[in-house]
């Protein structure tokens, strides 16, 4: 039996703008039959944009009616924000199995969340669902004050000019709540691991009290093949293509990128 993860292919159906670097998009079609949610409250896929090979991860904002809504942070670059920045209306798209961590233990009495704008999906769906006094901070550049459930107890932290994130300092300040809790956050990977080091060493939660993701990682390069050679082979193979139309496809597809 093969134990890769089943992949789906899906439309895209619709592309709206929630705010000034957040695009949602709606996917569905016939390619989605079958997929079933973790019901994990930060569940994610792994998202493969046309003509590239390499997967980003997006979280599931919703699943119903056979539609799948994840929202896409346009970053400056980025090879998945340069296709969510166009018009991407009718492209199909791979995704891959849903994963989640959100596992906030039974009869807990408190929910922190922290997390800068690629964690306000995961943030908005747990807010959305959970039933335990909730508390957000959100690190984010736009204007998202009616994103998250009404009532929701949001500090909003506008992101500083340079991009840098404020959220492990944050953390270390907070006035954390009597009882037993869950602590989760997302972000940028740097200052997630300094978190999970405060966490455990000044904080000493067991490592199920909390779920600290690193959700990006800055100055990562772009990778310089923007487009894999793979399948365009075998592709151009299986057709009867001679090397050199193999390659000319290839630099076809490489148009535009890097
Ligand atoms: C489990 C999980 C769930 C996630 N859910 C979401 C989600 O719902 N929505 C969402 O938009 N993202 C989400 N992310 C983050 C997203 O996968 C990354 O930000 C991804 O790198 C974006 O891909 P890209 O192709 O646009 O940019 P890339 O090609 O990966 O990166 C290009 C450049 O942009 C920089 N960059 C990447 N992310 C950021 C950022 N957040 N801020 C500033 N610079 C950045 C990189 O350092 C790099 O220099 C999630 C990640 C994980 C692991």
């Amino acid at each position: 039996m093969s134990t890769r993860a089943r992949q789906y292919d899906a439309e895209v159906l619709r592309r709206t703008s929630v705010s000034d670097h957040l695009v949602r998009l709606v996917l569905g079609g016939a390619g989605l039959e079958g997929f079933v949610s973790t019901c994990m409250l930060d569940e994610w896929v792994g998202l493969v944009v046309p003509g590239q090979y390499q997967s980003r991860y997006y979280t599931v904002r919703s699943w119903e009616g056979g539609e799948l809504t994840i929202d896409v942070v346009i970053h400056d670059v980025g090879l998945v924000t340069e296709w969510a920045t166009r018009d991407c209306v009718g492209d199909t798209v791979t995704i891959s199995e849903p994963k989640g961590s959100f596992a906030m233990p039974p009869g807990s009495g408190w929910l922190i969340l922290v997390g800068d704008l690629t964690a306000m999906p995961a943030m908005a769906r747990i807010t959305g669902s959970v039933n335990v006094p909730t508390r957000v901070w959100a690190e984010v550049a736009d204007d998202l004050g009616d994103y998250l459930p009404p009532g929701t107890a949001v500090e909003w932290l506008y992101t500083p000019d340079d991009g840098s994130s404020r959220l492990a300092a944050l953390v270390e300040e907070i006035d954390w709540p009597e009882g037993d809790g869950y602590f989760w956050m997302a972000g940028e990977s740097a200052q997630m691991r300094a978190i999970r080091k405060h966490l455990m060493r000044e904080r000493q939660l067991p490592s199920s009290a909390y779920d600290v993701m690193g959700y990006w990682r800055a100055n990562t390069r772009r990778q310089l093949r923007a487009v894999d050679p793979g399948p365009v082979w075998r592709a151009g193979k299986a057709a009867g293509r001679t090397d050199d139309e193999i390659w000319a496809a290839y630099d076809a597809a490489r148009e535009g990128h890097p």
